[in-house]
């Protein structure tokens, strides 16, 4: 049996986070009564005049910055003209052409399993406008919800020939896609609410041949891991197809959650003939050098470079560092941690460990929380400086994430110090010690596991305040050691 290469290309729509849609003041919102959010421009009445929205063109300029796109100074919106009932209309808006759209010639790296990264090239990154939804009535028959008519979409298509060659790595385009659009505040990046939807197109051909297979498009895909196994069993059923010497159908398929298979929803005769031609109701655009280098300066540090600066600078694991850049502002809430003095590792240790599970727990942001970036970068110091142990620093936290009460002043009033006195300690490893025979026994016969247990008595004789490796020093003398 031949071995075959797979192939996939990714169409990703994205809904844009306005106020209101493309073309006119309706609102943009998810759900709702059907046809409550429409007015004669985006019903497509005779007369009406469209305006296009300055805050979702400025969108998908920054979203083409970041994915390292050339940016088309001069672009223009086209009609794609074709009759369905979810377009009032009888045109889409869109921007047809390969230097014409907003962004072209991009890229966008990815994370390899094994280490590394790759680079996943980028066609177009455009901006268009979202259809209509067709219902199915419960009484039979069906009917038309213009609400999400009209709403602008943003539109990034990879390139050709494809980058990404399996299952893995489509799932990881689209993490990073994602990461990057809610990064950016363009997108919320909900997969299965359809404000982010993905289209691959996967097609194999045996190993060492030149010509790329026929595609097949995959719909329906609501999650990363339905794009996984979608493509997945996609290049799979094209094998067994090819295995058998059948042909693979160009055609687009959906994707069944429930039974994980894909099935026919339409077979692609021909390339359909939009005519697509320049909105004459839409003036052409122009961009000029200076706004466009303004905007790609004020971008944010996006998570793969911001996860590469924290390697670098702070030492951190791999896992710390992707849990702290898998969101803007915990990310940011590190940063002013750190810039206020706070130790790096402890911070982050605090932050991906206890104070990632209170803010689980009571579902609040960190910024929300009554620990703020000051209160982290005070405990972390009085970690460091060996005023408090790591269990009194937890139970600090825990204190803190109530009351909002400031860590020092906590260790202060109730007496939390860290104990390193010798003579102290010493004192309470002899009582331990003289209290309990038996464990000590045991400990001498060569059963040294009990040592943890005995120094866990000294600790809880103390408050938790002894210094915990002094503990274990003074105990290990104090049984002879
Ligand atoms: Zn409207």
């Amino acid at each position: 049996m031949p071995r075959y290469l797979t192939s996939v290309g990714m169409e990703v729509h994205a809904e844009l986070l306005t106020q209101s849609k493309m073309f006119c003041r309706c609102a943009v919102a998810f759900g709702g009564e059907p046809n409550t959010r429409v007015c004669p421009v985006c019903l497509g009445m005779p007369g009406t005049l469209p305006v296009p929205n300055k805050a979702a063109i400025d969108m998908v300029l920054r979203t083409a910055l970041a994915l390292n796109c050339q940016i088309a100074y001069d672009s223009v919106f086209h009609r794609k003209n074709y009759f369905y009932p979810d377009l009032p209309k009888g045109y889409q808006v869109t921007q047809y052409g390969e230097t014409n759209p907003f962004g072209y010639k991009g890229w966008l790296e990815i994370p390899l399993k094994h280490g590394g990264t790759k680079r996943i090239h980028i066609r177009r990154v455009h901006l268009e406008e979202d259809t209509g939804k067709l219902l199915h009535l419960p009484g039979g028959g069906s009917g038309v919800d213009y609400n999400r008519a009209g709403v602008p979409l943003m539109e990034i298509v990879t390139d050709f020939p494809p980058d990404i060659e399996n299952p893995e790595e489509a799932r990881e385009y689209l993490v990073q896609l994602r990461a990057i659009l809610v990064w950016l505040g363009v997108c919320d990046g909900k997969m299965e609410e359809g404000s982010m939807r993905c289209e691959p197109n996967i097609s194999i051909r045996p190993e060492g041949s030149e010509t790329y297979g026929t595609k097949t498009e995959l719909k329906n895909l609501n999650s990363f891991r339905s794009v996984q196994l979608g493509v997945e069993f996609e290049a799979h059923r094209q094998a067994a197809l090819l295995d058998q010497g059948q042909t693979v159908t160009q055609e687009t398929r959906g994707w069944n959650e429930g039974t994980l298979t894909s099935f026919v929803m339409r077979v692609k005769e021909s390339e359909q003939d939009y005519r697509y031609f320049p909105d004459p109701d839409l003036i052409p655009m122009k961009f000029d050098t200076a706004e466009i280098e303004d905007m790609r300066k004020s971008l944010p540090e996006l998570p793969l470079a911001k996860a590469r600066r924290y390697q670098a600078a702070f030492s951190l694991s791999d896992e710390h560092v992707s849990q702290l850049t898998a969101d803007r502002s915990w990310a940011e809430y590190f940063e002013k941690a750190v810039a206020l003095g706070g130790d790096a590792q402890t911070v982050c240790n605090v932050m991906n460990g206890d104070l990632a599970k209170l803010l689980n727990e009571s579902g609040l942001e960190a910024f929300d929380s009554k620990v703020t970036p000051v209160h982290m970068a005070e405990l972390s110091k009085l970690v460091g400086s060996g005023t408090v142990n790591s269990k009194v620093a937890k139970d600090l936290l825990d204190q803190m994430f109530a009351t909002g009460e400031m860590p020092g002043k906590l260790v202060e009033e109730q007496g939390l110090s860290q104990v390193s006195d010798e003579a102290v300690i010493l004192d309470a490893v002899k009582t331990v010690v003289r209290d309990n025979p038996g464990p000590v026994g045991q400990y001498r016969a060569g059963k040294v596991g009990v040592i943890g247990f005995l120094v866990g008595q000294v600790m809880k004789a103390t408050g938790g305040r002894a210094n915990p490796s002094l503990v274990q020093e003074l105990m290990r003398k104090e049984l002879g050691e």
